[in-house]
């Protein structure tokens, strides 16, 4: 007999009682695509001599486990909650700053996002945003977009296309994810004119490439890197006392969105958005999912004459940001401009105190230990990541497991998942970057992926 008519019909698959809950659970039509695939896949392995079946039974128990697998896969969110153990705050690749969700739910309703209530006629999406990003940043005006790239994607189509705009060598950025300034400036449209050394850029040098085609001086934050030793920019207001004196505007892409010192955490301080206003920057813009802890989304803040036209120009339609960014925007705003910082997911992180964090693995460590999982509390240092403070770290405590690589790749194939770091022989986790509430987990799937490798290599795998 073939191998293949071993192989059961698909509505014979259905009635197993473990598929009948799954058709229950997720719909008929993923079942049956999740059995489609089971079984191309048994026949494969049968064509190719992997397997040997020669009765339904066999079969039946080969795929059933298989179609439940696939049908987990294919049915689970397309971005999966992981735990971050890093101790990088600000994780692009995990999505950079945890969220406060607290306002989600207002979703489920209709909002006035452009309607005014007090006349009943349509409003301005942004009119009620603004005048709060006006006040936590100290401007006069503010706009909002749906990153940094896009907030000086604007800015420059505004103020300065077919026109020179002065950037110091020392400034020309490359962010991860494709963000390189000298690109950004080429698709607005207007022409580059570098300044200066890389190392060393005067306030002459910026004065003398003023010429009658100048849009704009322009500085950017160096985000992910420092040029140390012999090196010096001018001040910034410098910088904007001299496009003051030719009618320039000043911009200034700050970046991480700081609006704090940095010093209240232990990190050295750089510069805020409002002292650089203060400064005169004329357009300061920086992206939302950075330092002030909200949405993915561009902040654009500073003079009216400047930020005014920017909601005008055509490209504002493309890039303006959903409902979802601004409802969530603006309880990131209220808590900053309150001095509620501990409502921000990634405030509570940087506050925590070493004694809580300590305290925090001690707890995980002695159960794990019963449990024969061998990890130890260790001192470790946090980053804040996301382009800001590249070379500073805060203390912070974890823990440390003995596991190698494989232990670091199950955590990772865990759910869900945990992000740790990998040094030497070790799996360090950072408890920094993971919040309380995650703890137990963190402690269930440390001892599951823990026991997952000891079987595996008391097997001898
Ligand atoms: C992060 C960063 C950007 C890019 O911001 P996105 O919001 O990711 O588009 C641009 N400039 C500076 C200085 C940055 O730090």
């Amino acid at each position: 007999m073939s191998q293949y008519r071993t192989i059961p019909a698909i509505h014979r698959l259905l009635e197993l009682p473990s598929l009948g809950e799954a058709v229950d659970r997720f719909g008929r039509p993923p079942v049956i695509r999740a059995c489609r695939s089971a079984v191309d896949r048994l026949r494969r392995h049968i064509a190719e001599g992997a397997i040997e079946v020669h009765d339904i039974a066999t079969a039946t128990e080969i795929l059933e486990p298989d179609i439940l697998s696939d049908l987990q896969r294919a049915t689970r969110p397309a971005y999966r909650e992981v735990i971050n153990a890093t101790g990088v705050l600000i994780h692009t690749n995990l999505g950079r700053s945890p969220l406060p969700t607290d306002r989600l739910s207002r979703l489920e309703s209709y909002l006035a996002l452009e309607f005014d209530l007090a006349s009943g006629r349509r409003g301005q999406r942004l009119a009620p945003l603004r005048a709060r990003i006006a006040a936590v940043c100290g401007a006069e005006a503010a706009v909002m977009v749906n990153n940094n790239a896009a907030a000086l994607l604007l800015i420059l189509s505004t103020h300065a296309v077919g026109r020179e705009v002065i950037v110091s060598r020392g400034q020309l950025i490359e962010i991860g994810g494709s963000f390189r300034l000298p690109d950004v400036m080429a698709a607005s449209g207007c022409r580059l004119v570098e300044v200066g050394c890389t190392n060393r850029t005067h306030l002459a040098d910026f004065e003398a490439a003023i010429g009658d085609d100048t849009a704009a001086i322009l500085v950017a934050h160096q985000s992910n890197f420092r040029i140390v030793g012999f090196t010096t920019e001018p001040a910034t207001a410098d910088l904007a006392e001299l496009a003051h004196r030719h009618d320039l505007p000043f911009i200034v892409d700050q970046g991480s969105g700081c609006l704090h010192d940095l010093r209240r955490w232990g990190l050295p301080a750089e510069p805020t958005v409002g002292e650089l206003l203060a400064d005169g920057a004329d357009l300061v813009c920086f992206s939302g999912d950075k330092l002030l802890g909200g949405p993915q989304a561009g902040i654009i803040v500073g003079r009216g004459e400047w930020v005014e036209p920017l909601g005008r120009h055509p490209l504002y339609r493309a890039l303006r940001p959903d409902k979802t960014a601004l409802t969530l925007m603006d309880q990131v705003l209220a808590a900053h401009h309150a001095d509620r910082l501990e409502e921000i997911p990634l405030y509570a992180m940087m506050s925590a105190s070493i004694d809580t964090l300590t305290r925090r693995a001690r707890r995980i460590g002695g159960r794990l230990r019963k449990r024969g999982v061998p990890a130890r509390g260790c001192p470790m240092r946090a980053a804040l990541g996301g382009g800001t403070t590249p070379e500073e770290t805060m203390p912070s405590y974890g823990l440390a497991v003995t596991g190698g690589q494989a232990l670091h790749d199950r955590l990772r194939e865990g759910d869900p998942p945990v992000i740790g770091r990998l040094v030497d022989d070790e799996v360090l986790l950072d408890l920094r970057s993971v919040r309380p509430s995650e703890d137990p987990v963190l402690e269930r799937s440390l001892a599951a992926a823990y026991s997952g490798l000891k079987i595996r290599q008391d097997d001898g795998i």
